[in-house]
This record gives C-alpha cells, structure tokens and sequence, in this order.
C-alpha cells in the first residue's frame, strides 16, 4: 500500500506504524521538490496487515478476513438456492454473527454431517477446509455419490469470529473467544467451554485461571459461540451421525474420550472410521494422519466440543482432526492450503462411505441405561 501523508503528520504517522510494527519506506520524502513525484510509504508487512477488508472471492490460494469467509457463504446461497441456505445460529461476545451454511436436498430421510472450524482462532486452514468443502458440495451436487447427497451438511467455518477477526488485525497467535473477565480481555479456551465433564480432573485437563490458554470460563457452555453449537445440534432436529472439528496442527485423527484414558464404547467403530479417512488422506497426497483417541495422541483435556457431541449429544462419529501443519504449526504455507483442503475432502468422502455402510449408527455410549 502505497500512501501520501501530509507534511506536518509525517513524525505522528511513522511513530503510529512503529508502534504497531508495521514496517515502512519513504520513497520519496518531498513531493514539493523538483520531480513532482507524489510523497509515498510502503509497508510490505506481515500479508495479513495489508490485505483488503473487502476481498470477496476466495480461491484457496490465501487466507481470507471474516466478512471475505461470510460473503463467500453468502455468494453460494445465492448461486445455489435450491440446496444452500447461510443462517446466523448465534452472535459472538463482541456481537458479531456466526454463520452456518446447510447444504441439502432437504429430503426427510437424510442424516446429519457437522464440520466446525476455527473454534481456535489462529487455526486459519481449518475455515479454509471447510470453505473448500462447501464449495465443492454445493457446486457438484447434482454429480454427487448418494453418501454425500443423503446428507444434511452443516458447515461453521468459523465458530469464532472475533478471535478469527484479532488474528486477522492484532495478533496472529490468538488462540481462545474475546471474552472479558473483568476489566481485561482475557478468553475463554472454547474447546474447554462444552457441558460434558467441564472443570474436571484438575489443572491438567483445563484452567480456572483466566489468563491461561485453556481457561474453560466460568461454568459450562458460558461462552454464546459454544452455547450456538449445543443449540443448534440439539435442536435443528436433524439425526447427526458424523460430528467434525477442525484443528490445527499436529495432523492427527483424534476421538472421544478427551477427558479420560478409558477407551469409549464405540472404541472400534471410531478407529476403524478415522482409519478410513487416515487411508483416503494419504492415498490423495501421501500425507500420514495418526489415528486414536484424544488421550491417546494428544493429552487430557476437559470440556471439549467431541466429547460433549459424543456424551451428551450422541453422535456416534464424533472426531477432533488437526489439520497440517507439524512443521510449520498455524503458519502453514499458503501455497499448501489447497493440498490440505482435497486431502480433507477426500478423508471426509471416505468417512461417509464407511458411516453409511455401518449397519448400526447409534452412539453406544449410555445403550446400557438406555436399555434398563
Ligand atoms: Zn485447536
């Protein structure tokens, strides 16, 4: 970006572009001099700074602000109104919408599919998953195999807009909501917000302190971009069998339990189903997904979104996948996003594949109680 500033403002603006690191070059330092060339900065900073907030088409080959993510949704709705519907399912802590696209034929008889995204903000190739996604079902509906086309898709690719939005503006590394405690803007880990056996097990599965990266907040679901999920979920009256959410980076396939190292009843089925899509993943891009439940792969962790669409919810595929990349953490290449995008695309295919070829789809998890 290029841009004039008048003489007297020069010392206000360079002191206003150091403070917020913002690296800049005067080209020409006096436009009143004898070339008539117009006084210019240049700031060649970090991408994400200069982009424009009104960048509207996404092609996969960048990382895009929220509203370009939104007015993509929206220009899907448009384009295919017989299968694409964009509706708000809530507003965040700052007040800003949570955008949900639902993709279907709205035959009676479909299932559900959920794939969320950006629960944690820096986590950026999760929205732009989800956007491809959404892009390629909409787009090849009608071209589809049954397993996708006998779906209800619900797609969030950003359950966490204004953290999604300061990492795009302030701080690249922002991890939980922009919830307040106190005077202070200090977040809540939303991935340790969710109503099944939040708070428990101690210091080691999540925070009570405000300051730390898992801070679970201060009781179940307190947070209105959790409470959006819970709602949606168990109220849309769709059937959901596969519950997806989409992480960043230790490019893993994770299942319930997060919360304890006791395997869950439907151990195998779910090791058998991320298997599936661990296999469609390498055989699209050579990539390796480790494949387990959370404890297993990853550590303990309470009040997590699988384990409370697995408990509480009963959706018997219920997978946390962390997305690349191991090398490069949350600044993942831009020139991978698209690699990253057909191989998901590919393991989610073959996850509905196998879902639908199981004969019994219920979440075992409580069948005893049930039963009695
Ligand atoms: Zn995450």
């Amino acid at each position: 970006m290029e841009v004039l500033v008048e003489g007297t403002r020069t010392m206000q603006v360079e002191k206003l572009l150091r403070e917020r690191d913002i690296r800049f070059e005067v080209l020409v330092s006096d436009t009143n001099g004898a070339t008539g060339v117009p006084r210019r900065a240049r700031s060649p900073i970090l991408g994400f700074r200069q982009r424009s907030p009104l960048k509207r088409y996404l092609d996969w080959k960048d990382f895009y602000p929220l509203n370009s993510v939104y007015s993509f949704l929206e220009d899907l709705e448009t384009s295919f109104p017989s299968t694409c519907t964009v509706s708000v399912i809530g507003k965040s802590v700052e007040g800003r919408d949570i955008k949900m696209l639902k993709i279907s034929n709205s035959d009676a008889n479909n299932t559900g599919i959920w794939i969320d995204g950006a629960t944690h903000a820096r986590e950026w190739i999760s929205t732009s998953v989800i956007t491809y996604i959404a892009d390629h079902i909409a787009r090849n509906f009608d071209k589809l195999s049954e397993s996708c086309t006998t779906k209800d898709w619900y797609l969030v690719p950003v359950v966490n807009p204004d953290g999604y939005h300061y990492t795009h503006t302030l701080d690249r590394m922002w991890r939980k909501n922009r919830a307040r405690f106190g005077s202070a803007v200090t977040g809540v880990d939303l991935n340790r917000n969710f109503g099944y056996y939040w708070g428990r097990g101690g210091s080691e599965n999540s925070s009570g302190d405000p300051n730390h990266l898992n801070y679970r907040g201060t009781e179940p679901f307190s947070e209105p971009e959790t409470t959006a999920i819970k709602d949606i979920i168990l109220y849309s009256g769709t059937p959901f069998k596969i519950f997806l959410s989409l992480h960043a980076c230790s490019e893993v396939i994770a299942f319930p339990w997060c919360h304890t190292a006791e395997p869950c009843p439907d151990y195998v089925n779910l090791l058998e189903g991320g298997t599936a899509m661990a296999k469609a993943i390498y055989e699209c891009s050579g990539r390796t997904y480790k494949v387990g439940n959370f404890k297993d792969i990853m550590y303990f962790a309470c009040g997590t979104s699988i384990d409370w669409s697995y408990g509480t919810a009963r959706i018997p595929f219920s997978y946390l996948v962390e997305l690349r990349s191991k090398q490069d953490r949350f600044l993942l290449p831009k020139e991978e996003i698209i690699d990253c995008c057909t191989e998901v695309l590919s393991g989610v295919k073959a996850l509905i594949e196998f879902v639908d070829k199981k004969k019994c789809l219920n979440c075992a998890v409580n069948a005893k109680k049930l039963r009695q």
